[in-house]
C-alpha cells in the first residue's frame, strides 16, 4: 500500500512508530496529485513547496503529540489562506491572496495538518456538480465522464483518489454530501454553528456549515474533533464544549438499540430504484444488527428544495455584491451565469413587494421543516436517506437545465434548512458507480452519527 492511501488514523500510527516520515508521506500524496491531477482537475493551487518544508520541520522535532501532526489535508478553495490564493472557483477572484487564514485553516495548522493544496469547485460553491467552476470541470475518479458531485467536486476527488488524506468542504445545500456520495467516500456537514465560517468565503450565511471528506467514519470524527468549536470572530458559532467524538466509535462495542427513521418522503417519486435498494439493503444490515426502523413523516419535505432556493439566492444577492468591484472601476462580467441567476432572483426576492410574497413565507416554511424534524426525533435517534437520487450523472448532462440540477439536492437541503447535520457514507454501488446513503441526526447530534455510520463502516465491505 502506498503512503497516501493511508487513513489518517493508520498515517499517525506510522508516523508515531518511525515506519515512514512525514516528508514521505508529503511526497506520496504530491506525486499522486502530479500522476492524476491533470485527468481530474480536483487541485487549483498544489502547495508543493510550503508542504514539503512543513514536512522537513516537523519530522526535523517530531515528539509533539497533536491530533493530526504531519497529516496532508486538502482545502476547498473558498477556505482564506494566508499568503496562498483563493479563488472561489471564480476569476473574479484568481487573483486574491489572503492576508489571513480562516478559523478552520488556523486549527488544522495548530493540530499539526499539513496543508497540501487548495481543491475545484462551483464558483462561490454554487452547484452540484462542480461544472460552475471557472477553472473546469472536476472528473469522478470512478468513471471519467461522470461528475464528482459538487459543489465541494476537488475535495471529495482528492480523498478519494489519495492525493490527499482528508479534505476541507463546505455544505449550503448538500455540497458536501452530495460529493462524498459520488465519490465514495465519507463527507459530514455539522450542525449549523459547530464549526466557525470565518474566513471562508460565504455563500448563504445562514445555511453554510464547514465539513469534510475522509476515507473513513473514524477520520471524520478525528477532524470534527479539531474543527468544532466557539470562535468568537463568528458570532453563530455555537459555545457548547466539544465532545470526544472518537469516544464510542473506537472497538467494537457492539450495537445498542439505535432506534432509525426511515422517512418516507425521501424514497417516493423521483428516485432510481436502485439507489433505493441500496439504501433499504443498509437499512436491513443495520436491523440485523440489532436497530429498531421505524417509518416516520416529514410532511412539509416537499416545500424544502423549493423554500431552499428563495432563502439561499437570497442570502447569495446580499454576499456577492461585495465583489462585483464596480465601485473600483470593474465591470460584472466575471460573474459566470449560474452566480448571475442567483443574484438576479435574490435581488428580485427581497425587493419591496415580493419580499413578504416570497422570502418571509420561505422562511415560514423553513420553521415548519424545523418543526418536522423536532417531532420525528421524538421517536427515533437518526434518519436514514438517499444522499441523491440519481448515481452520478454525466458531465454536461444537467449543466444547462438549472432546474434539473437543482433537483440533485432534494434529499440534502433539508439539513440546511433545519441546522442539523448529516453524515453521508458510502452504501454500495449501482452499475460500477458510487451510492452513499444519508445519515441525519438532532442539532449536535454528531457523535451519535458517527457511531450509526461506524458500525454500519465495519460490518459492511
Ligand atoms: N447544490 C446546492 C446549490 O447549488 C448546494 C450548494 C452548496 O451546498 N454549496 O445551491
Amino acid at each position: 500500500m502506498k503512503l497516501n492511501e493511508l487513513t489518517i488514523k493508520e498515517a499517525r500510527e506510522g508516523l508515531k512508530k518511525k515506519q515512514f516520515s512525514c516528508l514521505e508521506l508529503v511526497k506520496s500524496c504530491l506525486e499522486q496529485i502530479n500522476k492524476t491531477n491533470s485527468k481530474l482537475n480536483s487541485f487549483i493551487t498544489v502547495c508543493e513547496e510550503e508542504a514539503t518544508e512543513k514536512a522537513v520541520e516537523i519530522d526535523r522535532g517530531f515528539r509533539e503529540r497533536k491530533p493530526l501532526l504531519g497529516i496532508p489535508i486538502a482545502l476547498k478553495d473558498l477556505y482564506c489562506t494566508k499568503g496562498i490564493k483563493t479563488t472561489a472557483g471564480s476569476k473574479v477572484l484568481e487573483n486574491y491572496i489572503p492576508v489571513y487564514d480562516a478559523t478552520v485553516v488556523d486549527k488544522l495548522k495548530n493540530a499539526g495538518a499539513i496543508i497540501i493544496g487548495k481543491t475545484n469547485c462551483d464558483a462561490w460553491a454554487h452547484g452540484a456538480s462542480g461544472e460552475n467552476s471557472d477553472f473546469g470541470p472536476t472528473r469522478n475518479p470512478w468513471n471519467l465522464e461522470r461528475t464528482p458531485g459538487g459543489s465541494s467536486s476537488g475535495s471529495a476527488v482528492a480523498a478519494a483518489a489519495d492525493e490527499c488524506l482528508a479534505a476541507m468542504g463546505t455544505d449550503t445545500g448538500g455540497s458536501v454530501r452530495l460529493p462524498a456520495s459520488f465519490c465514495n467516500v465519507v463527507g459530514l456537514k455539522p450542525t449549523y454553528g459547530r464549526v466557525s465560517r470565518y474566513g471562508v468565503v460565504a455563500m448563504a450565511s445562514s445555511l453554510d456549515c464547514m465539513g469534510h471528506l475522509t476515507k473513513t467514519v473514524e477520520d471524520s470524527a478525528l477532524i470534527l474533533g479539531v474543527t468544532a468549536g466557539f470562535d468568537p470572530k463568528d458570532a453563530t458559532s455555537s459555545n457548547k464544549p466539544v465532545e470526544d467524538y472518537l469516544e464510542g466509535i473506537r472497538g467494537n462495542r457492539g450495537t445498542r438499540r439505535i432506534r432509525i427513521g426511515l422517512p418516507k418522503e425521501y424514497f417516493g417519486e423521483g428516485l432510481d430504484a436502485r439507489i433505493k435498494e441500496k439504501i433499504l439493503g443498509a437499512l436491513g444490515v443495520l436491523e440485523d444488527l440489532g436497530a429498531k426502523i421505524i417509518e416516520v413523516s416529514l410532511p412539509h419535505t416537499k416545500y424544502a428544495l423549493a423554500a431552499y432556493y428563495i432563502i439561499q439566492p437570497a442570502e447569495v444577492s446580499s454576499n456577492l455584491a461585495r465583489y462585483d468591484g464596480i465601485r473600483f472601476g470593474n465591470d460584472r462580467d466575471k460573474f459566470g451565469d449560474e452566480a448571475k441567476r442567483r443574484i438576479m432572483l435574490g435581488t428580485y426576492i427581497l425587493s419591496a413587494g415580493y419580499y413578504d410574497a416570497y422570502y418571509l413565507k420561505a422562511m415560514k416554511v423553513r420553521t415548519l421543516i424545523k418543526r418536522d424534524f423536532n417531532e420525528v426525533f421524538k421517536k427515533v435517534d437518526v434518519l436514514i436517506s438517499p444522499v441523491s437520487p440519481n448515481p452520478p450523472f454525466k458531465l454536461g448532462e444537467k449543466v444547462n437545465d438549472p432546474m434539473q440540477m437543482y433537483l440533485a439536492d432534494i434529499y440534502t437541503v433539508t439539513a440546511n434548512l433545519a441546522g442539523i447535520p448529516g453524515l453521508s457514507i458510502p452504501a454500495g454501488f449501482v452499475d460500477g458507480l458510487p451510492v452513499g446513503m444519508q445519515i441525519l441526526g438532532p442539532q449536535f447530534s454528531e457523535k451519535m452519527l458517527f457511531q450509526v455510520g461506524k458500525i454500519y463502516e465495519q460490518s459492511t465491505h
